[in-house]
């Protein structure tokens, strides 16, 4: 997809710190991070967002992919969140259907019913 940033950091156009990579996902730090461990997992072929008909295999390995990267940082037994941002409401930004996981300090907002 042109003018995808995304697209571009999966080829290799645009430069991107890459925590993993294999044939269909690259997971790179997010340039603007807002906990210590914010990296996006996200499939190399261009898909808008989660419910762009992206095959349940490929979402599968992403989520998988994503718990690897956990490891990988070093926060799997800490515990983080992984995110996916969907469309005008959910505040997606970029055009480009990614996973973030964040960790490395607790989240400053706990999901679900007050306590
Ligand atoms: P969204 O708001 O779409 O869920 O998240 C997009 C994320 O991409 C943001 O956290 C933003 O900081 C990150 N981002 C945007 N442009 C770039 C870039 O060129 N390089 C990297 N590494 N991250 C980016
Ligand atoms: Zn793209």
């Amino acid at each position: 997809m042109d003018d995808c940033v995304f697209c571009k950091i999966a080829t290799h156009d645009i430069k991107a710190s890459i925590v993993y990579e294999d044939d269909s996902v690259v997971a790179f730090e997010d340039i603007n991070p807002q906990l210590p461990t914010h990296v996006l997992v996200i499939p190399k072929r261009h898909y808008w967002h989660i419910g762009d008909d992206v095959p349940e295999q490929l979402i599968g390995h992403i989520y998988s992919i994503a718990t690897e990267v956990a490891s990988i940082k070093g926060v799997d037994k800490t515990g983080y969140r992984l995110v996916t941002n969907v469309g005008e409401d959910g505040r997606q930004t970029v055009l480009h259907f990614h996973v973030h996981v964040l960790g490395g300090a607790q989240m400053p907002i706990r999901m679900g019913p007050a306590d």
